[in-house]
């Protein structure tokens, strides 16, 4: 069994919503990234990659290169899936902290949840997808950007 850990960080700016979890959440920002700047995929994406040993997704997916500008994410996390099940592993199961001061999460959750599932052919109880806040402080608690932590079980 293998563990890894990933985290990601993006900067929010004026806009028509953000993508967390390859899910669409309206609101009056939008994530400053060259993909869709989806977190919380991106810190699990991370995550399984650092359980393999197969370096980071600034390595496969470089931010320099057009073909992944306003790339939906789910897309990549395809690709992260099949990079560990070529290294000979499987997603035991998945854990994930997203700090927001805003939007609310909560109600979005379960959407994310079998997004991610569903893109993952993971069984629904293997992927965990938690949010909080940092009570006002620090850039998420000043509605400056989104964080996300994640840590990942390879077997
Ligand atoms: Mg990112």
């Amino acid at each position: 069994m293998r563990i890894g850990f990933g985290y990601d960080a993006h900067r929010l700016i004026p806009g028509e919503g953000i993508v967390l979890g390859g899910v669409h959440i309206p609101c009056e920002y939008r994530f400053e990234a060259h993909s869709d700047g989806d977190v919380l995929v991106h810190a699990l994406m991370d995550a399984m990659l650092g359980a393999a040993c197969l370096g980071d997704i600034g390595q496969h997916f470089p931010d320099t290169d057009m073909r992944y500008k306003g790339i939906d994410s789910l897309l990549l996390l395809k690709e992260v899936c099949a990079y560990v099940k070529q290294a000979g592993y499987t997603v035991q199961n998945a854990d994930i902290t997203i700090v927001a001061q805003y939007p609310r999460l909560s109600p979005h959750i379960p959407s994310m949840q079998s997004q991610l599932a569903s893109c993952m052919q993971q069984r629904l109880d293997t992927i965990s997808i938690k949010a909080t806040t940092e009570e006002h402080m620090g850039f998420t608690g000043r509605r400056e950007g989104i964080c996300a932590y994640s840590v990942c079980l390879l077997a």
